[in-house]
């Protein structure tokens, strides 16, 4: 905010140098917001002085988590005079921005005096008031919901605190911002609340800004599936701070690993699939698994099962420090195979023989090519990535789960991302990002 402050001020007070010593008569009669959320939050602004108003400007920043955020300008439109009213609306089919999202703004005035009012910055939270939230907190966490009672709320929040325990005792990683999650009492509520909402679309996490909006229903079915997705999603978020890197994500199976590690006990599906595929020696490479999950259903769970058992093997064999530097190793902008030898003394490789040999398998007998295995220079890599695989898959009536396709701004995981394909999914997240 204060980036904000100084920004427009630095813009006003090269505008007013030359009348510096006259008196800025220009007020403020009134400035407001309106949401109307999801679609537009319009911003508007009366304002008068002795001489006529001949530009209004609105600077504005969206707070973000880990990325400096870009102050924006917009001149407004009016007719000139000694008081004008002046509005803009943001349409938010461009932005799309999450309920909850933090908008510091102030007005830049000037009139025909040349004498120019920069007002002190303020901020409005994009809010869906379409319902009345209950919120409650516990350290770092917020969980703000509208159906259900206080003990949903609170089992809810039992999950995730559990699960950050988890994460700090075994890991190290704790969460460094504050995270809010919007719980919806189901998922068409959700969607209603999203600007692109997919059919398959169960809750959305936006790492940049600190928030997952999710639909979980107050009954007991829904509980304890919240109770798994909340602590899952939570997990990418921490990762996100505690990994942020303009130059690479943390590889796939790390960031999914650990997701899923943090649900508590791996979901009897995934261990079935694990085990089949240790007694068949069909496992996925770690190498493979750096880069975006597979499309097709099976491979997919079996990715996350394999991740799960990744980062255990490292927390148990290795310790939770060495969890820690291999996370600040990833903040420091290494690459994947770097971070790996420098913390572990083995690369992507050498993961892969010592976890197989955990599990009593021998070394693959062709060594895996890891072209997509090291940081790449841009963080658009991984986004760019699931095109290739998209491809490739084929739409599956009976899916319940599909690839992470991961992104600056938000990310899914098997429990978000039920009942369609993956090929769909990562199509229209693909096509959401670009119209970001
Ligand atoms: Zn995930």
């Amino acid at each position: 905010m204060r980036y904000l402050l100084l920004l427009c001020l630095v813009f006003s007070l090269a505008l007013v140098a030359t009348p510096a010593l006259a008196q800025t008569d220009i007020e403020i009669v009134s400035s407001s917001t309106q949401a109307d959320f999801p679609d537009a939050l319009t911003f508007k602004v009366v304002a008068q002085s002795d001489y006529p108003i001949k530009e209004i400007v609105l600077c504005y920043q969206v707070e973000q988590v880990s990325r400096v955020a870009v102050v924006s300008e917009v001149k407004l439109k009016f007719t000139p005079g000694e008081r004008v009213e002046a509005s803009w609306l943001w349409d938010m089919r461009k932005a799309s921005l999450p309920p909850g999202a933090v908008i510091h703004y102030s007005w830049i005035i000037k009139d025909a005096q040349g004498r120019v009012l920069t007002t002190e910055a303020t901020s409005v939270t994009f809010e869906d008031d379409r319902y009345s939230w209950q919120s409650l907190s516990e350290g770092k966490i917020t969980l703000f919901w509208y159906k259900g009672n206080r003990d949903f709320a609170q089992e809810l929040m039992n999950a995730v605190q559990g699960s950050l325990t988890r994460l700090a005792q075994n890991t190290g990683a704790e969460l460094e911002k504050p995270v809010r999650f919007y719980i919806y009492e189901n998922t068409g509520a959700l969607r209603q609340a999203l600007i692109f909402p997919q059919e398959w679309t169960g809750g959305q996490a936006f790492t940049d800004y600190g928030i997952v909006v999710i639909g979980v229903s107050p009954d007991s079915e829904g509980l304890a599936w919240g109770k798994r997705v909340l602590p899952h999603e939570l997990t990418h978020l921490l990762v996100h701070q505690v990994t942020f890197s303009p130059y690479s994500d943390p590889p796939t199976w790390l960031d999914e690993g650990l997701a899923t590690y943090a649900e508590g006990d791996l979901r009897s599906d995934m261990k079935l699939l694990l085990q089949k595929a240790i007694a068949d020696d069909s496992l996925i490479s770690v190498s493979s698994l750096s880069s975006p999950f597979p499309a097709d259903p099976q491979q997919a769970l079996l990715s996350y099962a394999e991740s799960d058992s990744l980062v255990s093997f490292l927390i148990k064999e290795y310790g939770r420090d060495k969890m820690l530097q291999l996370l600040e190793s990833l903040r420091q902008g290494n690459s994947y195979n770097n971070a790996l030898k420098q913390v572990y003394g083995f690369d992507i490789d050498g993961l892969d023989i010592s976890w197989r040999a955990s599990l009593g398998l021998p070394p693959r007998s062709t060594p895996t090519v890891a072209p997509s295995a090291t940081a790449s220079p841009t963080p658009t890599s991984v986004e760019a990535t699931p095109t290739a695989t998209a491809t490739a898959a084929t739409p599956a009536a009976t899916l319940t789960a599909s690839p992470k396709a991961k992104s600056g701004g938000s990310s899914a995981s098997p429990w978000i991302w039920a009942g369609v394909g993956g090929f769909v999914a990562v199509l229209i997240l693909l096509v959401w990002r670009l119209r970001r």
